[in-house]
């Protein structure tokens, strides 16, 4: 059975402002979530987010991952929420079979096409861990900033009260056709 649980808690003091980092354990799975402000029995703004190497730390433009992580980490510093940042690479893929996924991109396939040719769902991500995450912060509103309508679906039929905001970023050359793919194959809300 999946099970996630609460490791540790420690201060993180970010240039996007104080925190707290919540450190998750859900089998060979490490979750983190970044607090700000009081979340217990409150509507709470959140945004769950899934690792990107490429685009969180390297600064890639390939997708939009960098600039939506910090459009959120600026968001909550400033009026308090929290990030979840799930321990899932390329869409749950990993990070090598993702640069796989991008040698065919390089190729003119497009997101969904490239995961398919390497045998993989066009998103194998799982959403379990953020319920139990939510649930041992006491969160059951949430004000939730995603362009994903799966999310919202899945928090809602989870039991979570959810209003949805939506996040905007600016397209740049490399990721247009990515982000059009995300909206014309995936239902992403733009
Ligand atoms: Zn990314």
């Amino acid at each position: 059975m999946i099970k996630t649980e609460l490791i540790s808690k420690a201060e993180l003091p970010t240039k996007y402002g104080d925190f707290f980092i919540y450190a998750f354990k859900e089998n060979d799975k490490e979750h983190v979530a970044l607090v700000k402000g009081e979340t217990r029995n409150k509507q709470v703004n959140v945004r769950i987010h899934s690792k990107c190497v490429t685009g969180d730390s390297l600064g890639s433009l390939r997708c939009d991952c960098g600039e939506q992580l910090n459009a959120s980490m600026d968001y909550m510093g400033k009026n308090g929420g929290i990030l979840i940042y799930l321990d899932q690479e390329g869409r749950g893929i990993g990070l090598l079979n993702k640069i796989r996924a991008y040698a065919l991109q390089d190729r003119g396939f497009d997101t969904v096409e490239s995961n398919e040719m390497l045998g993989f769902d066009q998103d194998a991500r799982d959403y379990s861990a953020v319920l139990e995450i939510l649930n041992l912060l006491g969160i059951r509103n949430v004000r939730l900033f995603t362009n994903n309508p799966e999310k919202v679906e899945f928090l809602r039929k989870n039991g979570i009260k959810v209003i949805r905001v939506p996040l905007t970023v600016k397209p740049n050359r490399h990721n247009a056709f990515y982000l059009e793919t995300k909206k014309l194959k995936t239902g992403h809300l733009f």
